[in-house]
C-alpha cells in the first residue's frame, strides 16, 4: 500500500485549527494566517500543514483569486458607503450613521 494525498484544504489559523499545526515546509507551527492542509494517508494517516507563505508561488492560484474577490468586495463596499453618505446627507437619516461607521473600517482592515 502506497501513500494516498488528498487534496489541499484552504483555511486559517483565526479561524479553523485542525490537527497538528506544524508546517511541513518549515518546521514552524501555525499560529495564525493562512495556510493549507491536506489529509495524507501512509501507515497511519497524518494531516500535513503548510504556512501561505511558505506554498511555492506557482501554487498560491487560490490565494490570489481570495485576494481578488476580496479587493472587488472591498471596492463595491466602499462605493457602498458613499452612497450611504449621499442618501444620509440627502435625507438626514439619523439611522445610517451607524451602518456607515461601520463600513468606514473596510479600508483600514486589509
Ligand atoms: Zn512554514
Amino acid at each position: 500500500m502506497g501513500k494516498r494525498k488528498l487534496p489541499w484544504q484552504y483555511s486559517n489559523a483565526q479561524n479553523m485549527k485542525c490537527g497538528v499545526m506544524v508546517c511541513v515546509a518549515c518546521g514552524k507551527t501555525i499560529t495564525d494566517g493562512d495556510y493549507r492542509y491536506r489529509e495524507a494517508y501512509d501507515d497511519r494517516g497524518y494531516h500535513a500543514h503548510q504556512h501561505r507563505e511558505c506554498v511555492p508561488l506557482d501554487q498560491q492560484e487560490y490565494w490570489s483569486r481570495q485576494d481578488e474577490s476580496r479587493k472587488l468586495h472591498i471596492a463595491k463596499m466602499i462605493e457602498y458607503r458613499e452612497a450611504c453618505k449621499e442618501f444620509r446627507d440627502k435625507w438626514s437619516t439619523g439611522a445610517l450613521d451607524e451602518e456607515i461607521e461601520e463600513l468606514e473600517g473596510l479600508s483600514h482592515d486589509q
